[in-house]
């Protein structure tokens, strides 16, 4: 009757800092199961090598067969490692202990840069998903460089420490490297302050500098460090399922809104364009 379900590619957001422990993992589990409880349809992509964002979400070790690193070298489909997580709506692609190899692996490979851009390409035309985040190891190596050219954004967390700053020079420089010679479309989405402590001086200082030197990248919300946050994980939970009141969750239901926010201005300015 010449009805049509159009599917629509997924949005493809990429969690990306190069330091370890600024919170990528912990905003991609929860601003994923955030964007879940707004009715998207949302998948994790774990390209850390660790495997913590497979396991904030329960997912076993030994239940990770077909992982991201399957879909990099082209043995699996995104379909096939898709799991189902706790959250409705809410599916991982698991990242097992193969991914540690990938990174010395890809440098061998075709087209090592586009790996995960061609399985997402593939995948696209029967996508159940309306976002995909990437949760990216922490390193500017080949792993992180795919997930840069399969991206539409690019959404950084930084730690409101002293450091914040360093090294997110080379951050930018390599998103614009990128956007030059292979993903031209490559948007920033946004900076997300995460561990911020109202308590401390020093939490504000980093914050004010940010905005100064950002400016409206960052997203109003503050992540606040919250005990709850970082006991979720043990539990195989986000923390927006393990403690929905906690002043974390709170945090990340904001970003999940100013996200989406941003992603129909985003939209529609490329439709304009
Ligand atoms: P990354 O993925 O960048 O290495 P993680 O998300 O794993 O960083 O966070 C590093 C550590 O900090 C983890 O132990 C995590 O539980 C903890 N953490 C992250 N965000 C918060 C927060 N808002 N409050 C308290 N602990 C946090
Ligand atoms: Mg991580």
């Amino acid at each position: 009757d010449g009805q049509t379900n159009q599917v629509v590619a997924p949005r493809i957001l990429a969690i990306v800092n190069q330091k370890g422990g600024v919170g990528k993992t912990t905003t991609a589990v929860n601003l994923a199961t955030a964007m879940a409880a707004c009715k998207k349809k949302v998948l994790v992509i774990d390209l850390d090598p660790q495997g913590n964002a497979s396991t904030g979400f329960g997912v076993p070790r030994k239940g990770r067969d077909a992982d991201s690193y399957a879909v990099l070298i082209g043995e699996a489909t995104i379909a096939e490692a898709a799991i189902e997580t706790p959250v409705p709506g809410l599916e991982v692609v698991p990242a097992s202990s193969d991914l540690s190899g990938a990174e010395i692996e890809l440098v061998e490979m075709d087209h090592r840069e586009f790996r995960l851009r061609e399985a997402v390409v593939r995948h696209a035309a029967t996508s159940p998903y309306d976002y995909i985040l990437i949760d990216c190891p922490p390193s500017l190596g080949l792993l992180t460089l795919n997930a840069l050219v399969a991206a539409d954004a690019v959404l950084v967390p930084l730690q409101c420490e002293f450091y914040a700053l360093e090294g997110l020079s080379q951050l930018v420089r390599t998103v614009e490297r990128v956007r030059k010679a292979l993903n031209p479309g490559l948007e920033i989405q946004g900076v997300v302050l995460t561990m911020y402590d109202r308590r401390n001086n020093l939490s504000d200082q980093v914050a004010a500098d940010v905005r100064e030197y950002f400016g409206d990248v960052v997203y109003r919300t503050m992540i606040p460090r919250n005990v709850r946050v970082s006991e979720a994980p043990s539990y195989g939970k986000p923390v927006i399922v393990y403690d929905m009141a906690c002043s974390g969750s709170r945090a990340y239901i904001s970003l999940a809104r100013e996200v989406l926010t941003r992603e129909s201005t985003l939209a529609a300015n490329a439709f304009a364009a």
